[in-house]
């Protein structure tokens, strides 16, 4: 190995004084790959210089899916025993890959939920990526921990938790309504002191509910009950305490956790949050909201009082890559007891004991121990440094925007005479349907907006009907650029 590798190892090295990477000869690539040369600079600059355009771009591309054969012809293999180099693996990316990848962020993606993560939320995930901090232990990343706290603070003090609450980010609503859930069976069994070690627990919630709660009492083999969402799609008290009443006592002791949504994802409603808390508190059980849409709109003066009851919620959770503008992936999970989401979670082997043992301060508070995960990213910071940048009042303005496109959207809805507004929005999803259309023409319609670079919208069913429905969460997206979508309706 030449002398001149090893100086470079460990040193602060002029860039202008970069060792040379050799093409050829017998000093591979699997050397040189993990330190810094002229090519890694080129590279380095390449890469810095497409992520800027990207930033830049005004709005970016829609673009769209291509086939797998359409993919193999442009791209072929990328997988060589030799490498393609950065540049042109790069140049892939750039010229194809990225192409056919819709952009969440594009002003008129109105499906699903979209994702519209702020400039400086991007910047620093470059930043993150960069430093590859293991978040996972207060030991290996207190900073990060401690930024990543205060920013699940602030998302806490927006549901009136107590200081005491504390929680993580992971990566997504999926992973928090699983994590929150295993917490509460946790609870539950230790409280049965025995009596339901062996008992499958029951997790009650709406049939408007997120298809993450069926699937994390799928992987903690529950039963779920289903209350029928009432006429506008919430669980109501009155359904609630119906459902419960009908199970029998034995049913009734197996409930390990009520699980109310703020903002279903396909109508965007807010269930009965203070009857399902009083109904879990009698029941002497764990009260869980899935926000990961909705609960966002906390910060939004105009509509907080639509999440009175969340206070009494032993957990919740929000997404910051939906509506709280960070990138993906990105869910805060919050508990109201993280003592019991400790026990629930925390992994013991004899390599990690030294974790537990750490005296730091008031911090025996490894993120690793509050879900169903270890390793992670401190993907929590490109949030933290968007809101610790802008202040919270940023987020009350941003967030309040979305909410008045969508009220002036709702309007030209109403005022469509081809189109009909099937519920008056209480967020930022707006479900209606273009009178007289088969789900065929919905489907074209929706295909040709795509196609042609439009708008991203697709169909959704309501009762099997199909129907469409808008999901503003952009503060970039325009009244206009909504007109010119219903326009195209008619
Ligand atoms: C999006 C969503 C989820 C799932 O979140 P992911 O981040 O996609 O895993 C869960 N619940 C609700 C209400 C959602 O809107």
């Amino acid at each position: 190995m030449p002398t001149s590798r090893v100086r470079h190892r460990g040193k602060k090295t002029m860039v202008t004084n970069l060792p040379q990477h050799p093409s050829s000869g017998n000093e591979s690539d699997g050397y040189w790959m993990h330190y810094h040369d002229q090519d890694s600079e080129k590279l380095a600059e390449a890469v810095v210089e497409y992520a800027l355009e990207r930033i830049r771009l005004d709005p970016p591309p829609l673009d769209g899916p291509k086939t797998l054969s359409q993919l193999q012809a442009l791209v072929g293999n990328t997988i060589t025993p030799e490498g393609l180099g950065g540049l042109k693996a790069l140049e892939i990316f750039t010229k194809h890959l990225s192409h056919a990848c819709i952009s969440v962020d594009h002003p008129s993606f109105l499906s699903f939920v979209p994702g519209a993560p702020t400039e400086s939320a991007v910047l620093f995930d470059l930043v993150l990526s960069a430093s590859n901090i293991y978040a996972g232990s207060w030991l290996e990343s207190s900073g990060a921990v401690y930024a990543e706290n205060q920013a699940l603070q602030w998302v806490a003090s927006l549901a009136n938790f107590p200081a005491s609450s504390a929680g993580v980010f992971v990566s997504g609503g999926t992973a928090g309504n699983l994590s929150a859930l295993i917490a509460a069976r946790w609870r539950w069994r230790q409280n049965g002191k025995g009596a339901y070690d062996r008992v499958r627990p029951v997790i009650v919630t709406s049939s408007g509910a997120h298809s993450s709660v069926g699937l994390a009492a799928n992987a903690m083999d529950a039963d779920i009950v289903k209350v029928k969402a009432d006429a506008k799609g919430r669980m109501s008290g009155v359904n609630l305490r119906q459902a419960i009443a009908e199970l029998d006592p034995q049913d009734r002791n197996r409930i390990c956790a009520i699980v109310a949504t703020s903002g279903t994802t396909n109508l965007g409603v807010i269930d009965d949050l203070v009857a399902a808390g009083e109904q879990a508190r009698e029941l002497g059980t764990w009260f869980h909201v899935d926000g990961a849409y909705g609960a966002a709109a906390l910060c939004a003066p105009s509509v907080k009082h639509l999440f009175v009851g969340i206070e009494l919620a032993d957990s919740f959770i929000v997404d910051p890559h939906k509506w709280l503008f960070g990138p993906f992936d990105c869910c805060a999970l919050i508990y109201r007891d993280p003592d019991t989401a400790r026990r629930a979670h925390t992994q013991r082997a004899e390599y990690l004991e030294v974790l537990q043992q750490q005296e730091l301060g008031d911090a025996l508070a490894n993120p690793s121990d509050m879900a169903h995960h270890l390793s992670r990213r401190a993907r929590g910071l490109p949030f933290w440094f968007s809101v610790a940048t802008h202040g919270t009042e940023a987020y009350e303005e941003a967030m309040e925007i979305t909410l008045q496109v969508t009220r002036e959207a709702t309007q030209l809805i109403k005022n469509a005479p081809f189109l009909e507004l099937l519920l008056e929005p209480e967020l930022s999803i707006i479900i209606f349907k273009r009178n007289g259309w088969t789900p065929e023409q919905y489907q074209a319609w929706s295909d040709k907006m795509l196609n042609e670079g439009r708008a991203f919208v697709v169909p959704t069913t309501l009762n099997g009907e199909t129907i469409l429905r808008f999901c503003i969460i952009n503060p970039r997206t325009t009244i206009e650029e909504v007109a010119e979508i219903i326009n195209s309706l008619e």
